[in-house]
C-alpha cells in the first residue's frame, strides 16, 4: 500500500539524520528510509573529527603527482584501483581537473565557514535533548616525522592564519609540554586549538532515539530501488517494501547516492572512498588529544574507554572488504609518531571498514537538482561527513522550507559538473 509523507529522506546516516533533526526544529516531522540500521554506513566507526582544520579540499595541487607515487606501494593510505567504469573514468577527470591552486582558493574559506557553523551546531546539539556523545574540546594536533611534512605543515600554518583559522606550529620539545602524558616521537606539529571528537556511534544513536521520540518516522531496512517521476517532480520513491509518496525528497544516500538517482538519468559525480579504523579497549587512554599522523595520513582519537585509529582512501568502488596489509600499514605508523603502542596492543582491536561519499573538488552536493523540482541532495562530504552533517541537515531544512541558506549555493550546487 502506498504511504503518504511530507518529506521523505533516502538514507539514514549522519546527513540524512541531521535533515531531519533540522527538519523537526522547524516543525516538520520526515520520513527516514534506510536499506539497513540507522547510522551503520560510513557514519558509525570514523575518526569522530569535528574539523575546522580540514579546510584544505581533497582535489589540491601535487595530490595528482603524490597519489600516483602511492599507487606503487601496496600499503600506502591512498589507492585508486583502476577500472574500465565510465562513471569512475568521468569522475577521475573531473577530479584531475579540480586539482588546481584556483580551486583550493575557492573552496577553503567555503569549508571553514560551514565548518565553523557545524562545530557550533554540534556543540548547541550536545547540550540539549538528554544527548551525551562524548563532545569534546581538546583540538588537534597534526604531527609529522619528515622535512617534506615540516614543508607541508609550515604552509598549511601560513594558510590558516589567512583564513583565521586558530593554529599553532610547534617543534617536539613544545608538543611534549602540551602533552606531557604521550611520549612524542615525532618531529613536530601543527595544532589546531578549535577542532572538536565526538563519539559518533553513541551520536547517531543519540539522534535516532530522539527522532524517533519526537515522531519521525523511522524505516530502517528497506531499500529504496526507483522512483515515480511526473512531469518534472517525484511523487514516490519505490522501496523493498511497497511505494512511499512525498511531497519532497532528499537524497543522502552517502557513496551509493549515484546508484539511487541512476534510474532518473542523473549522473551525481560521486565515488566511494573506502577507508578503515581499529578500535580498542584502552581504559588509560593515552593520548588524550586526537592526533593526525600526517606522512601515514592516520587519525587517532580518544573515545571514552576507547581509542581508534583510522586511515586510508582507497577508490573502489562499493566495496566493504577489508585488505588486510592495508589495516597493517595504519597500526605499524602509530609508533612512529608516538610512545606507548606496539602492534600487540591492536591485535584485539575491531576492525571496521566504511564507504566516504568522495565528490570531484572536494566541496559536497548540497541542493536542488535543476531537473526536478522536488529533489534535494546531501552528499559528497568525504573525509568531512561527520564535521559539516549538522550544518548540512540545516541547509538542507532552509532549502525546503524556502528560506534562503546564510552560505554561497553556487559552490555547493548538484549540477556545477553537469
Ligand atoms: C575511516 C573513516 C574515518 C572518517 N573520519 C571522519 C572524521 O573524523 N570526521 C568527519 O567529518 N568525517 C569522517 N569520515 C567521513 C564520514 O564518515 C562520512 O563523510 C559520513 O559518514 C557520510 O555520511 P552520509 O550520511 O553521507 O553517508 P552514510 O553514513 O554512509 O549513510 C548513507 C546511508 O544511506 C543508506 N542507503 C544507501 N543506499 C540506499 C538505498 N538504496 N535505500 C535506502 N538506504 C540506502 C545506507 O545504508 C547508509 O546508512 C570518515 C570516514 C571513514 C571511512
Amino acid at each position: 500500500m502506498a504511504k503518504d509523507n511530507g518529506v521523505v529522506i533516502i538514507g539514514g546516516g549522519a546527513i540524512g539524520l541531521c535533515t531531519a533533526y533540522y527538519l523537526l526544529q522547524q516543525g516538520v516531522k520526515s520520513t527516514i528510509i534506510d536499506k539497513g540500521e540507522m547510522g551503520h554506513g560510513s557514519s558509525l566507526h570514523n575518526a569522530g573529527y569535528i574539523s575546522p582544520s580540514h579546510f584544505v579540499p581533497l582535489a589540491a595541487p601535487g595530490i595528482i603527482s603524490q597519489g600516483l607515487r602511492w599507487m606503487l606501494n601496496p600499503v600506502s593510505p591512498f589507492y585508486v584501483k583502476p577500472r574500465l567504469d565510465l562513471d569512475f573514468i568521468a569522475w577521475a577527470w573531473k577530479f584531475r581537473n579540480s586539482c588546481t591552486q584556483e580551486n583550493v582558493e575557492r573552496a577553503a574559506p567555503l569549508l571553514r565557514d560551514l565548518s565553523t557553523a557545524s562545530s557550533a551546531l554540534f556543540e548547541e546539539m550536545a547540550k540539549s535533548n538528554g544527548m551525551d556523545f562524548e563532545f569534546m574540546k581538546k583540538g588537534l594536533l597534526v604531527l609529522f616525522r619528515s622535512e617534506r611534512g615540516r614543508a607541508a605543515m609550515m604552509e598549511e600554518a601560513g594558510m590558516a592564519h589567512k583564513l583565521g583559522v586558530g593554529a599553532l606550529f610547534l617543534e617536539r620539545r613544545d608538543i611534549q609540554k602540551l602533552v606531557p602524558e604521550t611520549e612524542i616521537r615525532a618531529d613536530g606539529g601543527l595544532f589546531f586549538p578549535d577542532d572538536r571528537h565526538i563519539t559518533p556511534a553513541k551520536w547517531v544513536a543519540d539522534l535516532t532515539r530522539y527522532l524517533e521520540a519526537n515522531g519521525v518516522q523511522m524505516l530502517q531496512n528497506t531499500e529504496v530501488k526507483g522512483m515515480v517521476v511526473s512531469n518534472n517532480g517525484i511523487t514516490a520513491v519505490r522501496t523493498s517494501d511497497g511505494e512511499i509518496r512525498g511531497e519532497e525528497f532528499v537524497l543522502a544516500g552517502g557513496a551509493w547516492s549515484p546508484e539511487i538517482v541512476r534510474g532518473l538519468g542523473l549522473k551525481l559525480p560521486v565515488q566511494a572512498g573506502k577507508g578503515y579504523s581499529i578500535t580498542i579497549n584502552r581504559s588509560n587512554r593515552k593520548p588524550l588529544i586526537p592526533m593526525i599522523l600526517t606522512e601515514a595520513r592516520v587519525a587517532l582519537t580518544p573515545m571514552g574507554n576507547t581509542f581508534r585509529a583510522a586511515g586510508t582512501m582507497e577508490i573502489a568502488g562499493l566495496d566493504l572488504s577489508i585488505t588486510q596489509r592495508r589495516v597493517e600499514a595504519i597500526l605499524t605508523a602509530v609508533p612512529k609518531y608516538i610512545g606507548g603502542f606496539t602492534l600487540d596492543d591492536f591485535k584485539q582491536g575491531e576492525v571496521w571498514a566504511g564507504l566516504r561519499p568522495v565528490s570531484p573538488d572536494g566541496v559536497p552536493f548540497i541542493g536542488r537538482f535543476s531537473r526536478y523540482n522536488n529533489l534535494v541532495v546531501a552528499t559528497g562530504h568525504a573525509m568531512l561527513g561527520i564535521t559539516l552533517a549538522p550544518v548540512t541537515g540545516k541547509i538542507i531544512a532552509d532549502v525546503i522550507s524556502g528560506s534562503k541558506p546564510q552560505f554561497d549555493m553556487t559552490l555547493l550546487h548538484p549540477d556545477r559538473f553537469a
